[in-house]
């Protein structure tokens, strides 16, 4: 898992997609491009980015269908969606939000502009990819330093065990699948069992309620984990 976030440009023009590429790629980004919305679909399956730029005018599947899909998805429905409208589409701008972007430009956009925007949205949903820590409760967890603590005290966790906490302390009362903690911990198309998930897991909270701490993690039977156990239980 790389800390470069990954952004998925679907635009059908090329000059406009390379320019954008261009100056995201600038930014530190990790850019690939979709000129059409079915490919998009496809991408982001595979790719698995970070967060998607989405034009509204797309040929084969129309932005505001990618859009839809997505926030139906159980996998894709957080992922953070920047909207490119051409002026005068007011309308469509407007139901872009509805759909579920989370932000939108009128073209002419100016490249600063959306990279604020773009790294505005990413903020509010990814803190780790922007360099902060991530925070629960008495937890703390340094990404670039790549070291947890608890309360103060430095815990000492496996890597697999890092991006596991990694993936719940990005997403706090969330559940997540086994699945779901495969593709983000492990990487998309990597072939894990579900018992190893559960081995992971177990290690993890072994290290997190050494001592007198209490056990953050709570088991979804059947489905999953969450970080979201109440601390005073
Ligand atoms: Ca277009």
């Amino acid at each position: 898992m790389s800390d470069q976030a990954k952004i998925l440009i679907a635009e059908d023009e090329p000059a406009q997609a390379e320019v954008l590429k261009y100056n995201l790629q600038a930014a530190g980004y990790d850019v690939s491009i979709a000129p059409d919305g079915a490919e998009a679909l496809m991408r982001i399956e595979e790719d698995r980015p970070d967060l998607l730029v989405l034009d509204w005018m797309l040929p084969e599947v129309s932005g505001i269908e990618v859009c839809r899909r997505l926030r139906k998805s159980d996998d894709y429905r957080d992922l953070p969606i920047v909207m490119l409208t051409a002026r005068g589409e007011e309308d469509d701008r407007i139901r872009g939000l509805d759909v579920g972007a989370d932000d939108y430009m009128v073209k002419p956009y100016s490249p600063g502009e959306l990279l604020a925007r773009i790294n505005a949205v990413l903020r509010r949903a990814r803190p780790a990819l922007t360099g902060e820590t991530l925070e629960y409760d008495d937890l703390i967890l340094n990404l670039a330093a790549r070291k947890v603590s608890r309360a103060g005290q430095t815990l000492h966790l496996a890597p697999t065990e890092f991006r596991i906490l990694q993936a719940l302390m990005e997403r706090p009362g969330r559940v997540l699948s086994r699945q779901q903690i495969i593709d983000l911990a492990w990487g998309p198309n990597v072939f894990i069992e579900d018992r190893t998930v559960d081995v992971h897991i177990k290690r993890l909270r072994s290290v997190l309620s050494k001592g007198d701490f209490t056990d953050p993690i709570r088991t979804v039977r059947g489905f999953g984990y969450s970080l979201d156990a109440d601390p005073d239980a």
